[in-house]
């Protein structure tokens, strides 16, 4: 039937028949809200590329997580700011680390919000990697990064000695992100995620092997029932800039290109997918989201487990800044972007617009 018989335009005439017909609805439901957690007391720091979002110290972590609570957000992906790194990422599977505080704290004031904890080693080690780096033998290096990229001038303070050494391993091409070295740290992070009580263990590291070697510590440490969230298509982008200053993680040397994927190949995100469901993660993520919704899209046709997307920080800061210069509106754009990631097919949207969007779907 063509026109004139048909006209499209007749289910656009009203709010009431488009909100009828509408095929892709977003609720609160389906967020999921990164916090930021750093030692202290009533620490609130703004992230300077990251207009709303705070590096915030455990006591001020569980206010926000009444409030994520109370907006009908059901969870908070928890990343944390260690007092000190070093080379085993000890802040990350210490008792007493800052997430494993936070987890604590926040579950008993809030125990029906969800937490997921974030598994990386990147934000507790000396020089910001996702795993343990290792010199090579000179030519052989496995994990060296393009020699073409520029090492990241030392900013922080304590860093500084730890990172002369690699720089001049750097500096050499010669050093290597030791995959299977770095499994059983990432394993001992997740048994003590768990332990603290965190719900649902988020690997975002991309050693391969990872989400196996995880089930079987979480699974040995009587957490069988602790569901496991990979970040199955994490990419190596360059949205990720803010998050960097917001976790303190970038790489001092180098970069992820190693192990996180390249943005142009999607057949190999689906091996990435299928491999991590084959070590029994029992959801997956694609990270970022908005510059990949079409490895969301292919990954709903092609996989039947809860799919998750992370709408990354630098997605964020172009909405914010463009919003700020008045460019666009924030609130509409906002809402576009995640009915867009929804309309791919995730029914799970970590963003920092958690909130927000909440709000404005209340
Ligand atoms: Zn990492």
């Amino acid at each position: 039937m063509a026109f004139p018989i048909t006209r499209l335009r007749r289910l656009r005439r009203t709010e009431a028949i488009r909100n009828l017909v509408r095929e892709t609805r977003l609720t609160p439901d389906a967020f999921v809200y990164p916090l930021f957690v750093c030692p202290g007391e009533d620490v609130r720091k703004e992230v300077r590329s990251m207009p709303g979002v705070f590096n915030l110290s455990v006591d001020q972590a569980v206010k926000e997580a009444r409030e994520v609570h109370s907006l009908g957000v059901p969870s908070v992906i928890l990343f944390g700011l260690p007092e000190k790194k070093d080379e085993v990422a000890t802040g990350a599977w210490a008792e007493n680390g800052i997430v494993q505080q936070a987890a604590r704290a926040i579950k008993s004031a809030v125990p029906g919000l969800m937490i997921m904890g974030d598994v990386c080693l990147c934000e507790y080690m000396s020089h910001g990697h996702c795993g343990i780096v290792k010199a090579a033998p000179l030519g052989k290096s496995l994990g060296a990064a393009a020699r073409t990229v520029a090492p990241k001038v030392v900013t922080a303070r304590s860093k500084k000695k730890a990172m002369n050494e690699f720089a001049v391993l750097y500096e050499q091409s010669s050093y290597e992100i030791v995959n299977d070295a770095s499994l059983e740290l990432l394993a001992r992070t997740s048994v003590s995620l768990a332990k603290a009580g965190v719900d649902i263990i988020a690997p975002s590291d991309m050693m391969d092997g990872r989400v196996a070697a995880i089930r079987k510590a979480l699974d040995e440490a009587d957490f069988t029932n602790t569901p496991i969230l990979s970040y199955a298509a994490k990419f190596a982008s360059g949205f990720y800039g803010p998050f960097r200053e917001a976790a303190d993680s970038a790489p001092q040397f180098g970069d992820r290109r190693s192990y996180q994927m390249d943005g142009a190949n999607v057949r190999e995100a689906m091996r990435e997918i299928a491999s991590d469901i084959e070590e029994g993660a029992d959801m997956i993520m694609v990270k970022p989201a908005m510059p990949y919704l079409d490895v969301i899209a292919a990954a709903r046709e092609r996989f039947d487990v809860p799919l998750a997307a992370y709408q990354v920080s630098g997605e964020y800061a172009m909405i914010e800044a463009a919003a700020r210069n008045g460019w666009i509106e924030r609130e509409r754009v906002m809402m576009e972007s995640l009915i867009s990631i929804r309309r791919a097919g995730a029914s799970i949207i970590l963003t920092y617009y958690a909130k927000d969007a909440a709000r404005a779907l209340a």
